[in-house]
């Protein structure tokens, strides 16, 4: 099986670009409540889905494409484990903010754990 190519191999711009945004957009979706995280999950995955090619390779979709994908990142890092793309890794509840991480990822499952654990 080919080991999957990462897409952000040929654009340092991007791959130095993403944490700041994805930073940015973390306190944005902070707020919002569960429901519509899953509603914007959705939206951010069909924007990236129709455009990727555009932010990969330039398009008039480059910008908001971008956006989505660093939006969609910050949502899924507001769930139990985060989230891991192109080997940065985000989750709030352990305060991983695009660091260089492996999922999954131990200190979320460990908090996860504790929480389950405590009397309520
Ligand atoms: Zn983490």
């Amino acid at each position: 099986m080919p080991v999957p190519r990462d897409p952000f191999a040929d654009h340092p711009v991007l791959e130095a670009a993403l944490p700041v945004a994805v930073l940015t957009a973390l306190h944005d979706v902070a707020h919002l409540p569960d429901d519509e995280h899953q509603r914007l999950a959705a939206e951010f995955a069909d924007t990236i889905a129709a455009h990727g090619d555009d932010l990969l390779y330039g398009g008039k979709h480059c910008a908001p494409t971008f956006a989505a994908l660093a939006r969609g990142l910050a949502v899924l890092a507001h769930q139990p484990g985060g989230v891991t793309f192109t080997g940065l890794h985000w989750c709030v509840g352990s305060g991983h903010h695009g660091t260089r991480h492996q999922a999954p990822c131990d200190a979320e499952i460990a908090r996860e754990a504790a929480q389950q654990d405590s009397p309520r």
